[in-house]
């Protein structure tokens, strides 16, 4: 075994209080795209950047264009828990993994059965109406975001324009997630970051938080943060997961 996932395995044998920070790089084993790798959708063909199309003014101005994105990129159906979700969600049961916080709004993680789950930037398994309020879960925008001619889902009680419960550009995060999850943070013993450029925030922001010095850092590519990391293993999160 790699020197490296060896210490890892040691790390998490021996604690009982893990968390783990992630992002998109978390679910590009279970076929969804992220921001910023090469295939990512930074790097694919649109009118606009995401970071536009996945804007608070561009969902206002451009209602239908949105969801046109959204539906090809992020209404996706069928994508599986990888080997990452799913030992996240056993170390979680094995009572050594405190919570799992992360950027993903797919929903993954509860898929895999994790249940402290932090999403910082909302789920795409919630939607409501922006007029009465009512609530949509994910097979119910999908049906309407099909059905409608404009591709913009409508709510059944009131006619007002459904949006997705997740936190777009512009937008703020929710004050008692970001709370609890500096509480986990600050606590942690071990903190395992992976499948994050960090360059999102003040999502990022978050692991200035952390006191310990077993700081993890598990990614494809170099982050920001590296050189602060106690333990920095290049590759792929769901293969370092599967060999602790
Ligand atoms: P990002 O796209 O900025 O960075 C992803 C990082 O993960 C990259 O550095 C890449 O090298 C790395 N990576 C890719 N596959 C990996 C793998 N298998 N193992 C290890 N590393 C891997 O993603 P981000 O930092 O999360 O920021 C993007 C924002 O976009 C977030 O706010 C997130 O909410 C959102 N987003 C979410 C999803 C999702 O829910 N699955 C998908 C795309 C974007």
């Amino acid at each position: 075994m790699d020197e490296k996932i060896a210490t890892l395995k040691k790390w998490v044998d021996e604690s009982d209080n893990i968390v783990f920070f992630g992002g998109a790089g978390v679910s590009t084993e279970s076929g969804i795209p992220d921001f910023r790798s090469v295939d990512g959708l930074y790097n694919q063909k649109y009118d606009y950047p995401p970071e536009t199309i996945l804007s608070h003014t561009f969902f206002m101005r451009k209602t239908s264009e949105f969801y046109k994105f959204y539906k090809d990129k992020l209404l996706l159906e069928g994508a599986k828990p990888n080997k990452a979700h799913l030992k996240l969600a056993e170390l979680e049961k094995a009572g050594k993994l405190k919570a799992v916080i992360t950027q993903n709004i797919d929903g993954l993680h509860q898929d895999a059965g994790s249940k402290e789950v932090m999403e910082l930037h909302g789920s795409v398994q919630r939607n409501y109406c922006m007029k009465c309020h009512a609530f949509y879960d994910f097979a119910a925008i999908k049906e309407k975001v099909n059905e409608a001619e404009d591709m913009v889902p409508k709510c059944d009680k009131c006619g007002g324009i459904i949006k997705p419960d997740v936190v777009l550009y512009e937008e703020g995060l929710d004050g008692l997630t970001m709370q609890k999850s500096v509480q986990y943070i600050q606590n942690a013993d071990v903190l395992i970051i992976g499948g994050t450029s960090l360059a999102v925030y003040p999502a990022a922001g978050l692991i200035d938080y952390y006191r310990g010095n077993k700081l993890v850092l598990i990614n494809l590519q170099p982050t920001p943060r590296d050189k602060y990391a106690n333990l920095c293993i290049a590759g792929k999160i769901g293969e370092v997961f599967s060999q602790i």
